[in-house]
């Protein structure tokens, strides 16, 4: 079944895995719906899109990832406008937001300069360049931070790359940050390396991603969507920032173990601990809440679905 030559995209070890789930014809994206007008209600594909989960999850790592990722399809989301006029900016932050914050001022020192990749609102950022000596963001795209002017803060509009970026600074990076990005990449461990290696030793990170322990736990399909090419346990991301030479140090999860939020610190040496795994092999494991849901919804002629996602 499996191409012989298809390394994992996080442990980088050939490919070994077992299909965890799979949903075809999804929308690319759970946050823009291209309804195309020929289709109309009633006819069988109408309100689906035209890609696939297939997710599987590597026996040697245990990463769970959509093997039947459309890339091309993701960019058409990412570069259309729909996409960015979604990303409305808030002048107020959120308890949320707040206590990360305070938790990463338990674990940096007041000096310490921040890079957070792909702010999104800026809400974080915000918050931290109150308390810290500078905070840079890097997103290709423009970000609500130039709108603020404030004056320990630099947007670099640009991907992010440990190479390049550096031409950009006029510090030292201390702590880099990316919150519900990880998810996204379908290169994960090219990306995390990256990181790892534009950081000095003693430089942290803060990751942030859904918690996929806790889509299982409570049989959530509905929290995979196309948009996600990759799902994480936490043991998952220990083990690889283990093995790319960084210390687990602290761990923040929010929404009630919704969002996974892990600390690391880079170090000279590393005691890799090949922490314990949980590996699902029911790919029917979904089906039951599936059809308990279709059910509910039969009954209805008309339904709104308000924050829905694209996989049921
Ligand atoms: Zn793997």
């Amino acid at each position: 079944m499996e191409n012989m030559n298809q390394k994992c995209p996080l442990c980088d070890k050939k490919l070994r895995s077992k299909r965890v789930f799979y949903k075809d014809k999804v929308f690319a994206s759970g946050d823009i719906f291209n309804f195309e007008a020929k289709r109309k209600l009633g006819h069988k594909d109408y309100a689906r899109g035209d890609c696939t989960m297939d997710l599987h999850q590597c026996l040697a790592c245990g990463f769970i990832f959509n093997k039947s990722f459309n890339l091309a399809k993701m960019k058409e989301v990412y570069t259309s406008k729909e996409y960015y006029q979604q990303k409305n900016f808030t002048s107020f932050l959120s308890k949320n937001i707040l206590k990360i914050k305070d938790k990463i001022k338990s674990l940096a020192s007041k000096d310490d300069v921040f890079l957070e990749i792909a702010p999104g609102h800026c809400d974080l950022l915000r918050a931290l360049a109150e308390e810290f000596k500078f905070v840079y963001s890097v997103d290709p795209s423009p970000t609500a931070l130039n709108s603020l002017k404030l004056q320990n803060t630099l947007h670099i509009q640009d991907f992010f790359d440990a190479k390049s970026i550096k031409s950009y600074l006029k510090h030292k990076i201390d702590f880099v940050i990316f919150r519900h990005l990880l998810e996204h990449i379908e290169n994960p461990r090219n990306f995390l390396k990256n990181v790892v290696d534009f950081l000095d030793y003693g430089g942290k990170i803060y990751i942030e991603v859904p918690n996929v322990l806790e889509i299982f736990e409570h049989k959530k399909f509905y929290e995979f969507f196309h948009d996600h090419f990759g799902f994480f346990e936490e043991n998952v991301l220990i083990n690889t920032l283990e093995d790319l030479g960084c210390e687990f140090i602290d761990r923040y999860f929010s929404y009630e173990e919704q969002h996974m939020g892990l600390f690391f610190e880079k170090k000279k040496e590393v005691t890799k601990r090949d922490l314990p795994l949980i590996f699902f092999n029911d790919e029917t494991y979904f089906d039951a809440s599936i059809k308990e849901m279709n059910a509910h919804l039969l009954n209805y002629e008309n339904i709104a679905i308000y924050g829905g996602g694209d996989s049921c």
